[in-house]
């Protein structure tokens, strides 16, 4: 570099590109232009549009247990049978699936489990406080619900399926109420009758609506003197010690000192270039809104033993899950979200006579469960953050936090995991 512009550099802001507008990408912008950053946050979509429009919006630090948990393997011919178990595998998409599901199965021993929870532990370290805090900061505390979690069993032996997942949260600290059906029903009396046992997680908390709740970050950072650029981000490429976009429209050819990638289940595609093969996999997940509703619960209620969480959204009632492993290209498959429909009308008969309305979105999942935070190894200002899987809302802040304490030259736990970031 000419010593001019390396002195120019050191005197101004570091210009840092952040591709990907879910709630992941939005909150880093947020982070590094209030930490005086010159910052452009770039997606193809309006903020927020992506897998972060349409979650669950459960803020859940207590959910440590990788989604890979000992015992998996018993799932998979259910996974490939039939079309409305909680996980499902399209038979056509299993050629391309089948090195990350083989990474997935393989993540499932005991050792790496505890190695997962512990990493897991430690990015959702505080999560409910940084979004209660960041919803005053942007003026819409309205969408933090702080009632707690309510996840039910039919009985002892449907919770015993789930015991691992227990453990761990004890392991950890997470204050876990367990209560009989008096308990259920002096928090949710219209719980469906037959659920017996209840486990709740006082200390949880719920988004109200995740889309405004991106919506209002992104305003907030435009406030703040940020950019948003609408356009398909193509290429990355190095160029001295700078990165050039390729790029639609106006942000063709552009340079920056850092880009950070946070194009959620679409971050591989962008990164296979650069020399990055990331064993990430779209878990597409779904939702189904009724139009009303909400009130027939006060909290998040998690019917367990179906892996369905209803949510009472400012906007209905939210009924979402499933797991369908079946690529970023195919359609959505309707059956799945009809499940959910069905499931949630038979356990609360007021939403029989009430439309619901059906998304599905792409969950950036590596087999592992945990995210690839930090700087890229060997790729100097290339940053990773991705692959929030499960758990994309509620960790949101705290991989803001880490990447711009990377990014600005404080210390951060940089995630280089092998296993994560070898050949997928
Ligand atoms: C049914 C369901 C329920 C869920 N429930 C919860 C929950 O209760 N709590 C929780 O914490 N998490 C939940 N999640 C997970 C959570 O929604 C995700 O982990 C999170 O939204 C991921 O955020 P993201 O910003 O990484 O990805 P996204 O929101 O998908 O954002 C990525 C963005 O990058 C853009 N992009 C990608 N590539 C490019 C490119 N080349 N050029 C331009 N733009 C690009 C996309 O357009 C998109 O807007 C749920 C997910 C699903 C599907």
């Amino acid at each position: 570099m000419d010593p001019r512009n390396a002195k120019d550099a050191a005197s101004r802001a570091r210009r840092v590109a952040v591709v990907g507008a879910g709630v992941v990408g939005t909150s880093i912008a947020l982070a590094l232009r209030k930490r005086g950053a010159d910052v452009t946050l770039l997606d193809r979509d309006e903020p927020g549009r992506g897998c972060s429009y349409g979650n669950s919006g459960a803020i859940s630090p207590g959910s440590v247990a990788p989604v890979a948990m000992p015992g998996v393997t018993a799932s998979v011919p259910g996974m490939l049978l039939d079309p409305e178990s909680p996980l499902f595998l399209r038979w056509r998409y299993l050629p391309r699936a089948l090195p990350w599901l083989l990474r997935f199965l393989a993540s499932a021993n005991p050792a790496r489990v505890e190695a997962s929870a512990a990493r897991l532990a430690a990015l959702h370290a505080g999560a409910v406080e940084a979004h209660e805090a960041m919803t005053r900061e942007l003026g819409v505390p309205e969408l933090l619900l702080k009632r707690g979690h309510l996840h039910l069993y039919p009985d002892d032996a449907a919770l015993a399926k789930d015991a691992g997942g227990w453990r761990l949260r004890q392991a950890y600290g997470v204050k876990v109420e367990r209560l009989d059906r008096a308990g259920i029903e002096a928090l949710e009396p219209n719980a469906p009758r037959h659920y017996r046992v209840g486990m709740y997680l006082a200390d949880h908390a719920t988004i109200l609506n995740p889309f405004r709740y991106v919506q209002a970050m992104a305003r907030a950072f435009a406030a703040a003197g940020g950019r948003i650029v609408r356009t398909e981000v193509k290429g990355l490429q190095p160029r001295g010690s700078e990165w050039m976009l390729q790029a639609s429209g106006e942000a063709d050819g552009a340079s920056f000192d850092d880009v950070v990638v946070a194009g959620g289940a679409w971050s591989r595609a962008l990164l296979a270039p650069l020399g990055i093969r990331l064993a990430l996999e779209t878990q597409r997940g779904y939702h189904a809104q009724f139009e009303g509703g909400g009130s027939v619960i006060s909290r998040t209620v998690v019917l367990a033993d179906r892996k369905i969480f209803l949510a009472p959204m400012e906007d209905g009632l939210r009924a979402g899950g499933t797991v369908e492993i079946a690529g970023l290209a195919a359609p959505p498959d309707e059956r799945r979200a009809a499940a959910l429909a069905r499931v949630a009308r038979e356990s609360f008969p007021a939403l029989r006579d009430l439309p619901a309305h059906t998304w599905m979105g792409h969950r950036p999942c590596m087999p592992d469960s945990v995210p690839v935070v930090g700087a890229a190894p060997g790729l100097a200002g290339l940053w990773l953050a991705t692959g929030h899987g499960h758990l994309g809302l509620t960790d949101s802040l705290n991989t803001a936090r880490r990447i711009a304490d990377g990014l600005l030259g404080q210390p951060t736990a940089v995630a280089q995991r092998e296993a994560t970031l070898a050949g997928a």
